[in-house]
């Protein structure tokens, strides 16, 4: 066997002084653990480190933050690989070891932690890339941050866009493009189950001159009372859009005729009987109203608003503020 000089100094203290005096000239630290790292005995190098907190008793006390789940995953599986780690040497300052668990006999381990000899200026490369990881860690917490806001905020648009979508924004009623999807879609529902349906298409009467007279503003406010008053006089599961300028269009699934016409007297009455105060002028309101009852395998939706807005326009021929029902 080759020794070199070192060796030979180990081998001379061994055999002079026995092996306990060999681990007191070490720079290496070596400390004898139990099982889970409580400390048993150490070399002098190790008390260094123990000095920095002289009441902790388990081995993984002594390495920074970010190195003692690693000491404790080698620790559980008593590995026999080297690993580098920081060790506290003062209070808040840590050095880099290169560290080995050996498994001794009753189930205890030698540790054994070898300080890294290190320029300045790869301590201060090492310094550098902490800061700029622990920068970037920062950095992404806030990227994360940002996104998730972003991603709350986002959805508040989207519910705010489908409601644009789907609603008026002068009356809150649905939108035209709504009422004939669902017109549509109960097309299908009666012809598929063979249940009756009607619509009615309600115009304000004389709108244009509310228009020219109250002027446009007080258009818009008796647009929205009109909304209302139709809104909260028909009953469920009918449901009401605003189909055009001064026009409604209400659905009246599972409904024949007759029960569109009782609903078209009601509306009538109510619109009629409420005046509407814009601005302290009294404006009296009618509405002509146009019914049509699907003609089942016939209509399409577009044929039976038509026939609606011809029973619309003679209700208006007839006098106005009244109803016609389609033949
Ligand atoms: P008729 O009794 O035959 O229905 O007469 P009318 O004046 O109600 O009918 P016409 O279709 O000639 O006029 C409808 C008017 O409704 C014309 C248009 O300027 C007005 N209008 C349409 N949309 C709005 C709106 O959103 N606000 C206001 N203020 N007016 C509107
Ligand atoms: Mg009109
Ligand atoms: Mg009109």
């Amino acid at each position: 066997m080759i020794y070199n000089h070192k060796m030979k100094e180990m081998a001379d203290i061994i055999s002079e002084h026995g092996l306990e005096a060999l681990l007191g000239h070490i720079h290496a630290m070596a400390v004898l653990l139990e099982s889970d790292g409580q400390l048993i005995s150490w070399n002098p190098a190790f008390d260094e480190c123990k000095k920095t907190s002289p009441s902790t008793s388990n081995l993984r006390g002594f390495f920074s933050k970010k190195d003692t789940r690693l000491f404790e995953t080698h620790l559980e599986l008593k590995t026999q690989n080297r690993w580098f780690a920081e060790l506290a040497v003062e209070a808040e300052r840590y050095l880099h070891y290169d560290c080995l668990l050996i498994p001794v006999p009753e189930d205890r381990f030698l540790f054994i932690a070898e300080p890294v000899k290190m320029d300045s200026a790869t301590r201060e490369i090492i310094e550098r890339l902490n800061r700029q990881v622990k920068l970037f860690k920062i950095e992404s917490e806030f990227a994360k941050k940002i996104a998730r806001n972003k991603q709350v905020e986002m959805e508040g648009v989207m519910v705010q866009a489908n409601e644009v979508a789907q609603v008026d924004a002068l009356t809150f009623l649905l939108n035209r493009r709504m009422i004939v999807w669902k017109l549509q879609d109960e097309i299908l529902r009666a012809n598929r189950y063979n249940t009756p349906f009607s619509i009615s298409l309600v115009d304000i009467d004389h709108f244009k001159k509310i228009n020219d007279v109250y002027g446009h503003l007080a258009g818009d406010e008796v647009l929205r009372q009109v909304a209302y008053q139709l809104r909260d006089h028909i009953r469920h599961p009918d449901v009401v859009g605003r189909y055009g300028g001064e026009e409604f269009l209400i659905l009246l699934p599972n409904s024949k005729s007759t029960a569109a016409i009782e609903q078209a007297g009601r509306l009538s009455k109510q619109i009629r009987g409420t005046p509407i105060d814009v601005n302290e002028q009294i404006i009296n309101i009618t509405i002509s109203i146009g019914i049509a009852e699907l003609q089942p395998g016939v209509d399409t939706w577009e044929t039976l608003l038509k026939r609606a807005d011809t029973a619309m326009y003679e209700a208006k021929r007839n006098g106005r503020d009244r109803w016609a029902v389609a033949e």
